[in-house]
This record gives structure tokens, sequence and C-alpha cells, in this order.
């Protein structure tokens, strides 16, 4: 169990997991895809509380540490190490990831679509750019940041994905990229946020 307390004063215990068999708890991740996964209402207040808790996810090709959103640049800064294959950080990334899993794709090549948008936009804002979905062979992205309140929307053709994907040994060569790309956090957010 764990406490969860309310902005209103109250605190409430959950039964939260700290570890996840996906494989026998395969509605955690329908849980994760649609919001619910680490959402609770306050008893008292009603309101909504999405807190983050540290979560290992294991199963059929899973090998996921969940990291907090809260402790991204102890991450980054290698202050905090992980024993899993891949992280995420944050309950987006978390979603993101499962996202792409559902819809078969590979995510390092949607991972390099990110970083095309990224630099197609203006470097001066703090820009985060998710995989949310497919419409009709067109492969939808989220950016946020580039208004205040605002997010954006990008539609890219599945072609692109394509392309990417039938030069992915090749680009894989570039140092670079192969370092972009490289495990345990694979994310376009490694270079779009500013360690502190
Ligand atoms: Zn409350």
């Amino acid at each position: 169990m764990k406490t969860i307390n309310c902005f209103c004063g109250a605190s409430f215990e959950e039964d939260i997991k700290d570890k996840i068999d996906t494989d026998k708890d395969p509605i955690q991740i329908s849980r994760i895809l649609d919001g619910s996964f680490m959402s609770f209402t306050c008893p008292k207040c009603g309101k909504t509380l999405r807190p983050e808790f540290p979560l290992i996810l294991y199963g059929n090709n899973i090998d996921l540490e969940f990291i907090p959103e809260i402790d991204r640049n102890r991450f980054l800064t290698g202050r905090k190490k992980t024993t899993s294959m891949q992280v995420v950080i944050g309950m987006g990334e978390l979603k993101e990831k499962f996202l792409i899993r559902k819809y078969n794709y590979d995510d390092r090549i949607i991972e390099l679509i990110k970083l095309y948008l990224l630099k197609k936009a203006d470097n001066d804002l703090d820009i985060t750019i998710m995989f949310s979905g497919k419409e009709s062979s067109r492969i939808i992205f989220h950016i946020y940041g580039l208004k205040e309140g605002e997010m954006g929307i990008s539609k890219l053709p599945e072609s692109i994905y394509n392309n990417i994907e039938n030069n992915l040994e090749d680009k894989l060569k570039d140092p670079g990229i192969a370092e972009f790309l490289s495990l345990p956090y694979r994310s376009v957010n490694t270079i779009s946020t500013e360690v502190l």
C-alpha cells in the first residue's frame, strides 16, 4: 500500500504495485493506454490525482522501468541508475511506448521522426513531441510547447516511416544516430530536455 496525499489535505491508501507482469496482468496495459493507470480519486474532495510511483514492467518482450517525471534530471545526470533494458520517464512516455507497441511500430523509427520534427521547429522553444496514433495511414504526433497552452498536431504519411525503416541499417552506421537510439533511454527528449 502507498499513501497518496491530496492538495485538499486528505490522505488515503492505495494498493500500488511496484512490479507488473504484463503477461499475467495485461489489463494494466489497457489502463496505461486509456489514461486510467495510476489515476485515483480523492475520497474527500473528489479530485482526480495522478501521482507517479516508480515501477518495473516485465513480460514477453517487455523489460521496462517507469521513472517518475520528478526523477528525470536524476536519471539524465546519472544519479539514478536502471537495471531494466529500457526506461521511460513520466506517464506521457509510458503511454506513448505502449501505443507504439499497439501499432507494431519500431520505437527507433518513431524517435527518428520526432527528431526530424524537433529540428524543423524553433530551437528556442522547449518542445515535447509525442506519438499519438494513426489515422487512415497517417501517423499522428502531438507537439507541445509551440504556443503557451496549445497543442500542435502533425500528421505525416506512413511512407515517411516506411522510408526510414528501409534505410534504418544504413542510418545506424552513423555513430550519432546509433547513440541517439541506444538503450536504456531511447527518446528524443534526451535532446530537447535541458539537464539542470
Ligand atoms: Zn482531496
